[in-house]
């Protein structure tokens, strides 16, 4: 069913993907992109962390939810966040506070690493990190097929479970602009899949969703695959030349879903042309991982990356 018209994302970004060795070190800590005016898409850099998240914010009239805060101190972070929601308020009228919610697309270590920096913050909440404050504060009754709404303030963002990659994931999406977030449970890279049965569910859930509310992006935290079809970067990879966009859109969603559903049953590393789900951490996983982590790090350490070509 066709909706209103929807605000269009700039989503064509030459991003910030990290320097050939530690001797050309020269992406700045963040790259803050505007896909639309009250929308905002920050990038950390790979000279500071390897997994380079992407960090939602989207502003509303009344408040601004913050998806994530990232895999090192969020000093800058938080100055980043104080600015656009400064810009953003600037014309406001009337005196009641402007609120920001710092929530998580999931626990992880590389999500929440800056949400100290955020604790002081006047005006603001800071969501835990496990799957019974995520569920007492969105207000799941049932958990994870619920789809709850959090009104921003003339923009309404829907969030549901999406658990499988991590217990306390949620997908989010912003019916303004279509975008439906997917945390690190879809993204063009490799998805650590910690429960298959319930990965299986999630991605039936999100097609489906993606299907009825008519979703046009869909983006993840991460970025991890090449350009070329079913190559990956080596996990820890800290330049990135070759990447593709973190954007997707709902036919890969549903690729992604069909090519979960043949491999679901199978621990292992298994490659398809833009996605690769690692499924349980057992050696089969984690030795072909740690292997390839090596050798790209003493690569990237000795300013070889720096002489080979960018395919
Ligand atoms: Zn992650």
């Amino acid at each position: 069913m066709p909706g209103p018209e929807k605000v269009p994302l700039d989503t064509d970004v030459a991003w910030i993907h990290g320097s050939p060795s530690p001797r050309h070190l020269s992406d700045p800590p963040l790259q803050v992109h505007h896909l639309a005016p009250d929308t905002v898409l920050v990038r950390q850099s790979k000279d500071l962390t390897y997994e380079a998240p992407f960090i939602l914010l989207l502003l509303g009239e009344d408040r601004a939810l913050l998806l994530d805060t990232g895999a090192v101190d969020g000093a800058e972070l938080r100055a980043t966040v104080d600015r656009l929601v400064a810009n953003h308020t600037a014309t406001r009228t009337g005196d009641t506070a402007y609120d920001l919610v710092v929530a998580h697309t999931h626990g992880h270590g590389d999500h929440v690493a800056g949400d100290a920096a955020f604790a002081d913050r006047p005006h603001t909440t800071v969501v835990g990190r496990d799957r019974t404050d995520v569920v007492a504060h969105f207000g799941f009754t049932d958990w994870p097929s619920e789809v709850v709404t959090v009104d921003l303030g003339g923009r309404s963002l829907e969030v549901f479970g999406i658990p499988g990659h991590h217990a306390a994931s949620i997908a989010v999406h912003d019916e303004r602009t279509g975008l439906l977030h997917t945390g690190d449970t879809v993204y063009p890279g490799r998805i650590y899949v910690e429960d298959p049965t319930a990965l299986l569910d999630t991605l039936d859930r999100l097609v489906a969703f993606a299907e009825q509310r008519g979703v046009e992006h869909v983006l993840g935290c991460h970025v991890e695959m090449t350009r070329r079809p079913g190559r990956d970067y080596p996990l820890g990879s800290r330049y990135q030349p070759d990447e593709p966009s973190p954007f997707m859109t709902v036919d890969r969603l549903r690729a992604a879903r069909d090519a979960f559903r043949t491999v679901a049953d199978r621990p292992g590393i298994h490659r398809f042309d833009d996605i690769v789900f690692c499924v349980g951490t057992g050696p089969r996983v984690l030795v072909p991982l740690q292997a390839r982590a090596l050798v790209e790090q003493v690569r990237w350490r000795l300013g070889l990356l720096a002489r080979r070509p960018s395919t």
